[in-house]
């Protein structure tokens, strides 16, 4: 049987290849032929996630999960949360988003934050949730190029350098999306039925 991942960023279906050792039949969006944009309407990332899933299982009838992100800063009343990718207004302007955490956290001393992934698997269409987290703190200023997003702010607990610092396969070594994928995995290799040889 199938399994769809509800995504077009490849880096993340190479990240979930790489976990299951390609042992799980995993296709992702643009297999399925689908290029256009899936809704995403809601305020929580358990909400958007799942629908997400149920808009891609809803649309082909293959069983399916999709993720979803955000950086959640205490100070902040835990923005910018589920509007991570477009705090500052454009999709994906990682620089403007940014800067508009810098200024928001200017002067403030609690620099708590955390990086939350849920990802929503739908199988005849019952929903499970997964989720992974990892906790840290948001720098003074950016350091670093590596990753993308928050990444050049987002300095883990336990570590003195940032995501953007850190040698990518240590930071997927323990983010929070490799924790989610990790806990679908395990699931998936315990309930499902997607063995490739099967
Ligand atoms: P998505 O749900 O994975 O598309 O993530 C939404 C947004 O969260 C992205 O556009 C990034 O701004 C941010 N984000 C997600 N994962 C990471 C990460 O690993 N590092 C830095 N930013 C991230």
């Amino acid at each position: 049987m199938k399994l769809v991942f509800a995504t077009n960023n490849t880096f993340k279906f190479q990240e979930i290849l790489a976990i299951t050792g390609g042992k799980i039949n995993l296709i992702n969006l643009s297999d399925l032929g689908f290029t256009g944009d899936i809704p995403e309407d809601y305020h929580s990332l358990e909400e958007n996630a799942t629908q997400k899933a149920f808009f891609i299982y809803n649309k082909y009838g293959f069983n399916c999960f999709s993720d979803d992100t955000g950086l959640e800063i205490e100070a902040l009343n835990n923005e910018p949360g589920v509007f991570s990718a477009r705090y500052a207004g454009a999709p994906g302007n990682f620089e403007e988003n940014i800067f508009k955490v810098m200024k928001k956290l200017k002067g403030i001393m609690n620099r708590k934050a955390r990086f939350r992934t849920v990802i929503a698997l739908v199988e005849r269409g019952n929903l499970t949730l997964f989720d992974g987290e990892i906790s840290g703190m948001i720098t003074k200023e950016r350091r670093g190029n590596n990753g993308f997003g928050y990444d050049p702010i987002f300095q883990p607990d336990g570590y003195d350098i940032t995501f953007a610092e850190m040698e990518p396969a240590e930071k997927n070594r323990i983010s929070h999306r490799k924790a989610a994928m990790q806990k679908l995995v395990k699931y998936l290799n315990e309930n499902g039925n997607y063995n490739i040889n099967a």
